[in-house]
């Protein structure tokens, strides 16, 4: 039996087995709470491993709470956020940067393919420098972006270069940075910090994790009270190891990348499945976990009514398909098998 979900997003799959594994083991007897134990000390150590360098890290609860209180640390309340007009930051996190920066505002810009436009970045910020403008001071990235389209490693280099001219700090919102990496088949080294990115909110919750983001600062000084900045904002986990114990897992077991891997494959197949029918037309290249289509009106809604659930208002707004770490070939191949026959019946 197929699960109507399972295309919706990659925050409806479960959690894997090497999340499910170590957070058995975290639970048996004692632990330091807040962060002070064994398992959040073996992440952070993981992550820098991983990173090839000694950041500072820390354990939140969701996307929406890492992204603004990273962009409230890099900001004060007459600074601005420059982001893609898709952004998450814009778009879905109910302007909870605004509100943890006392007022930073948001400042949009365009940019094909759901990645910012540089000339756009550098355009708004030289445009006005004078004291009635809202003073530019961070710009943010979505790795990989809400269309399902990567950086590439010119790009983020360019895009860190640019930053760093205007004066600007990097954030990237990472809730599916390992998709990216998987993609890019690159150091994380490279992609992050070589690359001249501040901070990076590194998703686990999309990629296999019951819930959790890390906050990673590669300029410590940035991470400067950032410990109380969470505790205020109600996010230091009291039980931190089991917001820990799936990273250090996960990263252990070479499970983030290997996750990441299959979900980007399952999408391409999705794609290259899907396109193949009449009527159906892919949106964006597919470089990530993420497939959008354009399909007929009236495709969609019969694939509704058969219980398929997804979403057509994200990103670019056309019907997009999300793969994640526990979909199957077989899924992807009696989906399309559903929506052939539903195309079918409609003489599409
Ligand atoms: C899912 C997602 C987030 C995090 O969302 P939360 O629901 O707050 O965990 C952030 N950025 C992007 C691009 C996302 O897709």
């Amino acid at each position: 039996m197929i699960d109507g979900n399972m295309f919706a997003s990659d925050n409806y799959s479960g959690i894997c087995p090497s999340a499910w594994q170590a957070l058995e083991q975290a639970n048996r007897g004692f632990g330091r709470a807040y962060g002070d134990d064994e398992w959040t000390r073996r992440a952070c150590d993981a992550l820098r491993d991983f990173f090839e360098t000694d950041c500072q890290v820390f354990f939140v609860f969701n996307g929406t709470a890492g992204n603004s209180l990273a962009l409230a640390s890099l900001c004060r309340s007459y600074h601005s956020i420059i982001c893609h007009e898709l952004a998450h930051v814009e778009t879905d996190e109910c302007g909870a940067s605004e509100f943890f920066s006392n007022g930073t505002k948001v400042l949009l810009v365009p940019g094909a393919e759901g990645k910012v436009d540089l000339d756009a970045v550098r355009y708004t910020v030289e445009r006005r420098t004078d004291i009635h403008y809202p003073m530019p001071k961070a710009l943010s990235l979505t790795q990989s972006t809400e269309v399902g389209t990567v950086y590439s490693l010119n790009e983020m280099a360019a895009a860190g270069d640019l930053a760093q001219e205007l004066g600007l700090k990097l954030h990237i919102d990472g809730a599916r940075f390992a998709n990216a990496l998987a993609s890019l088949k690159v150091s994380p080294a490279d992609i992050s910090w070589r690359a001249g990115v501040d901070v990076l909110t590194f998703g686990g919750t999309k990629n296999g994790m019951p819930v959790g983001e890390a906050v990673i600062f590669f300029d410590r000084d940035l991470a400067q009270e950032f410990d109380f900045r969470c505790k205020q904002a109600g996010q230091l986990a009291s039980k931190m190891r089991f917001l820990a114990a799936p990273w250090a897992g996960m990263l252990e077991a070479g499970a983030l990348l290997d996750n990441a891997t299959h979900a980007n494959a399952m999408a391409r197949l999705l794609a290259q499945q899907l396109t193949r029918i009449a009527g159906i037309t892919q949106v964006h290249p597919v470089q990530g976990n993420a497939v959008f289509v354009q399909m007929p009106e009236t495709l969609i809604e019969s694939l509704h009514s058969a219980g398929w659930h997804f979403y057509t208002f994200i990103g670019s707004g056309h019907a997009r398909f999300m793969c994640s770490w526990q979909t199957r070939e077989e899924d992807v191949r009696g989906f399309v098998m559903e929506v052939e026959k539903l195309a079918c019946l409609q003489k599409i």
